[in-house]
């Protein structure tokens, strides 16, 4: 995918959520706006670093798992800033045939797909410019008709993306979508059209475990423009209605199945701050 970086505007006078979240996991792909954000909700909750390290781990733990049960096609929405390993990385190390179609509406990751792009020569992968909450859009696009067999199982994931996502008003990072679906209704909707077989794995802000701190994180977002809706256990687990819960069901991200790479022995829930799941359509 050839992207002319000039006729894309990436608003670098303003912080995005893909750009403090690079920051946070170390990434170079940031601005001083994004980086003056990312200050701020460091200093309202100083264990974001953690919190982010904690997602992205167990988005890398939910992907060599499901590539271990079998799944070959994966569906990344709202992907983010490339961060290796990315999950075709993942995927393709255990199964090199996995196809991967990865997808996010900011504007910075549509410049830095090219490294999303390197697939295995026996599997596949694609990126397509899309915004969650126009899931039809998304399914029907060219990137996804010709990557993935929407008739076979696919793997989809939602990785802390549902949490800017709101089940009122549909503003995502300031953006909005004219008749876009509300969080639950983009949940709701890719359920319905994927098939038998197919897995939903999500992992969210909660603000179970340490409301204020977390009430002073999302301000700092908020004061960046980017509005952020933690959900509670209840509302998160609703995402999976009718879906079998893999082992071990819904847990605090660094609680998901550890294992030996990742040393999250020290973390706290209050500072991993998301729930991770992973469920199997019946
Ligand atoms: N899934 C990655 C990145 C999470 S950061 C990971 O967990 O490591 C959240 C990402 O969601 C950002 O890249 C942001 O641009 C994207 N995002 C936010 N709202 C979106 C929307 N409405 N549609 C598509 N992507 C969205």
């Amino acid at each position: 995918m050839a992207v002319d970086e000039g006729a894309v505007d990436l608003e670098l006078d303003r912080a995005h959520s893909a750009r403090m979240y690079d920051y946070f996991l170390g990434g170079t792909t940031n601005f001083p706006a994004d980086r003056e954000s990312a200050g701020k909700a460091m200093a309202a909750f100083p264990a974001v670093l953690v919190a982010a390290r904690a997602n992205r781990q167990f988005m890398h733990r939910s992907v060599r798992h499901l590539t271990q049960l079998g799944m070959r096609q994966f569906l990344d929405v709202g992907t983010g800033i490339p961060t290796s390993p990315n999950l075709h990385e993942i995927a393709q190390a255990t199964a090199p045939e996995s196809r991967v179609v990865y997808t996010d509406n900011d504007p910075i990751v549509l410049t830095h797909a090219q490294a999303l792009l390197r697939s295995s020569s026996e599997g596949r992968t694609a990126y397509s410019q899309c915004d969650a909450r126009d899931p039809e859009r998304l399914l029907k696009s060219p990137e996804v008709q010709a990557t993935l067999d929407l008739s076979r199982p696919v793997a989809l994931s939602l990785i802390a993306l549902l949490h800017f996502v709101s089940d009122g008003r549909s503003v995502s990072d300031g953006r909005s979508v004219p008749g876009g679906r509300t969080a639950h209704g983009v949940v709701e909707y890719f359920k319905d059209a994927l098939p038998s077989g197919s897995t939903l794995t999500v992992s969210h802000v909660t603000p179970d475990f340490d409301p204020e701190a977390l009430g002073r994180a999302v301000g700092a977002y908020e004061a960046a423009g980017t509005a952020v809706h933690p959900r509670t256990r209840e509302d998160f687990t609703r995402f999976f209605d009718g879906w079998e819960l893999l082992d071990p069901g819904i847990t605090v991200t660094h609680r998901w199945r550890p294992d030996a790479d990742h040393d999250l022995s020290q973390v706290t829930d209050a500072e991993a701050a998301c729930y991770g799941a992973v469920a199997r359509k019946p």
